[in-house]
């Protein structure tokens, strides 16, 4: 950055303000420090602030103004793709603003964006709440229902409060934009609702040649299943053991041993014999829950990570076999995740909120590849590549969350709220002064996705020898 365009900048900014300036002692550390993916990008922001403080973000967007670049945003630094790292820009990282209140009247948390889903239950605790996320049952509805409002930052540097009422169609996109939302937000309001006493798991662990067994079991009880169950099917190698196998897990909210036992009871009768290890109504908490999380995704490590929402009437245990019988690490695992009967609400019956979180289907499949070595980096992103090739025929579109458009860009949300959202973008950011959707060369600017299966028809070169393969 031309250094008279630094001088300028400085004048603007008050004394003491949080900047690290590429090239200072610091800068490297702010830039991927909070990174959870240790695959580290070779992109370069201008400068990180280190916000504290609403009115630093404020700084932040007025400064990128001023010096004419892109903003970028952190909040958690989860993002498997790295989206917060990007050439060009501020980067406000928000790890060290924090906010945390409870209104025991309402129910309702004000939360800052870097808060996790661990940090927040565990808050809430005092209270006897709970926020679900990760781990609680698809049929409570999508964690961003119950976000009631935010307060953001707008692009050109204004204060606001968006909820249903107020800024609506940014609330709208709130709910659903992912990295291409228009703004900065630097607050959540949360419905909690009440904790469960009684958190149970139980599981089923089978062979890798029992795979089709296992997943058309579970296939099978899912859409009846008890609504305060969380059920998931993972192939992993598990801890001391050589070869892949399947497990699946059911976990239920419940507020009696008694209440537990009957919800999981159904699947302790009808699991198929020959799994190898077991457990029935087994005492977990959110906890502990996390704890397994964090052991599945270890810190320092590097990933790779896609998904797909497999169409419901698609042959499931077919389409999935590969990602569950192939793994290219002993770290990485593939995820199904039952979503009915929550897929099956809709914005336009009034079941579920309008957002723009609308792409959703029975069947959520996710690849995590974990690995250590740079030297597996072309193997292990060349099978997450090939799997999800294969299975985009088969798709409804993904969840942007666990995808990288640099990558792969599909359907991500219905085509009536993509167009939408694409709007609401360019009304409230037409310079494109928020870094949005990381594509491949980061040129989809103010233009956002285009929100189509890019690789449904195309057709692949075959694979390298490393494992690697690009759609033609
Ligand atoms: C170990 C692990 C477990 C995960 N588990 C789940 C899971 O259970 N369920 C699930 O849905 N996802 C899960 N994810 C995916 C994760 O939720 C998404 O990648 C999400 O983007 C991470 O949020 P973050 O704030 O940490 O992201 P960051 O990396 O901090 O930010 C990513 C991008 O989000 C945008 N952003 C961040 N903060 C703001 C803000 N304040 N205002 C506006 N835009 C902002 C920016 O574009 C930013 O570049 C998991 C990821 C990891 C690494």
């Amino acid at each position: 950055m031309a250094s008279e365009k630094r001088t300028f900048a400085m004048k603007m900014l008050p004394p003491n303000f949080p900047i690290l300036w590429k090239g200072e002692t610091g800068y490297e550390e702010a830039r991927i420090g909070r990174v959870f993916n240790f695959r580290r990008p070779e992109r370069y922001p201008v400068a990180v602030i280190e916000a504290t403080t609403e009115d630093h973000i404020v700084e932040a967007v007025r400064l990128a103004d001023g010096i004419g670049c892109r903003v970028s945003v952190r909040s958690g630094g989860h993002s498997w793709a790295v989206w917060s790292v990007r050439d060009e820009t501020i980067l406000v990282d928000l790890g060290r603003y924090h906010e945390f209140s409870f209104d025991e009247k309402t129910g309702i948390a004000k939360v800052s964006p870097s808060t996790t889903g661990r940090m927040t239950n565990k808050l809430l605790e005092a209270y006897g709440r709970m926020f679900p996320g990760g781990h609680c049952p698809e049929n409570w509805g999508w964690a961003c229902e119950r976000v009631l409002a935010v307060d953001v930052v707008t692009a050109d540097g204004r204060k606001l409060h968006c909820d249903k009422k107020e800024n609506s169609d940014l609330y709208w996109a709130a709910r659903g934009a992912g990295p291409g939302f228009p703004a900065i937000v630097t607050r959540f309001y949360l419905q909690t609702m009440p904790s469960f006493s009684h958190m149970r798991s139980s599981a089923y662990i089978y062979k890798r040649e029992d795979y089709r067994k296992a997943l058309e079991w579970i296939l099978g009880i899912t859409s009846a299943y008890d609504e305060g169950t969380e059920i998931v099917a993972v192939a992993s190698y598990p801890p001391g053991r050589s070869e892949i196998h399947v497990m699946v897990l059911l976990v239920t909210f419940k507020n009696s041993e008694k209440e537990a036992r009957a919800a999981l009871q159904p699947a302790e009768e009808s699991a198929p014999p020959g799994h190898v290890d077991t457990w029935f109504c087994r005492e977990t908490s959110f906890s502990k829950e996390y704890d397994d999380q964090h052991a599945a995704n270890p810190l320092a490590h590097r990933y790779c990570v896609d998904n797909c929402y497999v169409r419901n009437d698609a042959d499931v245990v077919s389409v999935l076999e590969d990602a569950f019988t192939t793994l290219p690490s002993r770290k990485s695992f593939s995820l199904w995740y039952s979503m009915a009967p929550c897929s099956r609400r809709s914005a336009e019956k009034g079941t579920m909120d309008d957002m723009a979180l609308s792409m959703q289907s029975d069947h959520y499949f996710a690849a995590y590849t974990v690995w250590e070595d740079e030297a597996d980096d072309s193997r292990c992103q060349g099978w997450v590549k090939e799997i999800c090739r294969e299975m985009e025929r088969f798709s409804e579109g993904s969840y942007l969350g666990d995808a990288d458009f640099q990558v792969r860009r599909t359907m991500f949300w219905e085509t009536e709220q993509g167009r939408k959202l694409m709007k609401i973008r360019r009304d409230w950011d037409p310079d494109g002064r928020i870094a949005g959707y990381l594509d491949d060369g980061d040129k989809s600017g103010t233009e956002g996705l285009t929100n189509v299966h890019e690789w449904k028809n195309s057709k692949m070169e075959p694979r390298t020898s490393n494992g690697d393969s690009k759609p033609s």
